[in-house]
């Protein structure tokens, strides 16, 4: 028996077996081994979500061996991928292709399979989330058949499987629609809340990929609008030493320092949050798409995500600053808003609506069941739908209500997994027993 943790240190297990497949008749094999053995099975990405959704005590399939590229199709600039690729290993490939991923979230650990799973997502009011990326899918399903769907093929499987939860089948190939690779100029500078608030619309509409971050004991905020410039023009990127400077040391390792700090004196949150907020300063560049997208996190922390229609956001914002302000303990860690363009994909937070994301963290090992609780009845009040990977407490039938297709993706599932060897507690939370 082997133990296993997720990123953020809120999902244990202990699988008794680890399949470690290096080809796809190895994924046929787990599948069939688990079956046989009368067991469920999960697939494990790389354990980047906060939710125990990838968590087993049964068997478990590790794609960490099942990498690279399968094949490239320039002339429709598609280019598949084993399950197990990485987003960082992904955007190599994307860089030597001349080629890139038309948005991205904020890290590049996960695997483009557990990415897509659960719904991740970047920032921007035309874009979708990755999984909108996606041009077809192979999987293996319970009973050991390789399947693939796309647009054309399966048509129902592929509006479920991109967004799958895990719960359809292990993801074996992945075909990602891509772009030409792009320069986007980053723009972040320190505002107020409530002036961030007023032209809220007009950021998410007037930038390729607006965000900020809210400090929730103070009214500062942190913009970061990131543009694409034309194609041609170099990239000029901060220097290594900034860099090292202003990522590495002031965001990683000093706000590191802050954290341990306020969660051992938890009442000088508010005045260091105030001091920290005031330093803040402008910083305008421009590099390779990805690396403006991605951040290093190496401060741990817990988070809940919540989809909500975009109008209201600024609602949400202001309840949820009045909610803050009673909490019995400070949080340490700002407030992220996002935005999303619609999809048609069956379990998106995206499906059918235009989104803004709520993002709430507080520290590992602070305090955060009170926290949380209030955003959750904030953001349930407006029809919000959870991030698959972020914690939250809903279940099937909440979810039903609050996602059009729900039976239709059970339906699929029923197809491909009819006894749910696919299954674990949180999917038989959220998608009710199979
Ligand atoms: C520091 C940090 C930053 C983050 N930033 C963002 C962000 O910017 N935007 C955002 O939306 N989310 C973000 N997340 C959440 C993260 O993107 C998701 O939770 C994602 O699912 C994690 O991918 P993973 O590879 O770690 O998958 P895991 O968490 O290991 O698994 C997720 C799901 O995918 C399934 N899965 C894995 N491989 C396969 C496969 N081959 N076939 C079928 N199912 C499979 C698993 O069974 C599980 O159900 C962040 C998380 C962290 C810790």
């Amino acid at each position: 028996m082997m133990q296993w943790s997720n990123w953020a240190g809120t999902a244990v297990a202990a699988p008794k077996v680890i399949h470690r497949p290096t080809d796809l008749d190895g994924i046929v094999a787990a599948v069939r081994a688990a079956a046989d053995a009368g067991r469920r099975i999960r697939p494990l990405g790389s354990g980047h979500s906060f939710t125990p959704i990838a968590a087993t005590d049964e068997h478990a399939v590790d794609l960490s061996g099942y990498t690279g590229v399968v094949d490239v199709n320039m002339a429709a600039r598609q280019v598949t991928v084993r399950a197990g690729t990485t987003l960082r290993e992904l955007n190599r490939i994307l860089d030597a292709l001349g080629l890139a991923l038309e948005n991205m979230g904020d890290i590049d650990k996960q695997t483009i399979s557990g990415a897509i799973s659960t719904g991740t997502h970047g920032t921007g009011a035309t874009f979708g989330g990755l999984a909108t990326q996606v041009a077809a899918l192979e999987l293996v399903t319970a009973d050991g058949s390789v399947v693939r769907c796309s647009p054309h093929e399966r048509p129902d499987l592929f509006a479920a499987a991109r967004v799958g939860l895990g719960a359809l089948g292990i993801l074996s190939t992945v075909t990602i629609n891509c772009v030409p690779s792009f320069v986007l100029a980053a723009q972040e500078a320190p505002d107020r809340l409530d002036a961030v608030l007023a032209r809220f619309d007009d950021e998410a509409e007037g930038n390729d990929h607006f965000e900020f971050y809210w400090f929730p004991h103070s009214d500062k905020t942190l913009i970061k609008r990131n543009n694409r410039v034309p194609a041609g023009e170099p990239p000029r990127p901060l220097s290594k030493a900034r860099q090292y400077v202003e990522y590495g040391l002031i965001e990683n390792q000093l706000f590191g320092a802050v954290c341990r700090m306020l969660r051992a004196a938890p009442r000088l949150t508010k005045p260091t949050q105030r001091v920290m907020t005031n330093v803040l300063s402008e910083r305008r560049y421009s590099d390779v798409s990805h690396r403006v997208f991605v951040t290093s996190r190496d401060v741990r922390f817990v988070e809940s995500e919540y989809a909500v229609p975009r109008g209201e956001v600024v609602n949400v914002l202001q309840e949820l600053r009045a909610a803050a302000a009673k909490l019995s303990y400070p949080v340490a860690f700002p407030i992220e808003i996002r935005v999303a363009a619609p999809d048609d994909i069956w379990l998106s937070t995206g499906y059918q609506r235009a989104n803004g994301y709520i993002a709430v963290h507080q520290f590992q090992g602070m305090r955060y069941d009170e926290y949380f609780a209030a955003f959750e009845s904030i953001v349930n009040n407006v029809g919000g739908r959870p991030h698959w990977g972020k914690m939250h407490t809903l279940g099937a039938e909440t979810l039903r209500g609050r996602y059009p297709k729900f039976d239709e993706f059970l339906a699929v599932r029923k197809t491909v997994d009819p006894d749910g060897l696919f299954t674990n507690d949180y999917l038989d939370r959220v998608l009710g027993q199979p």
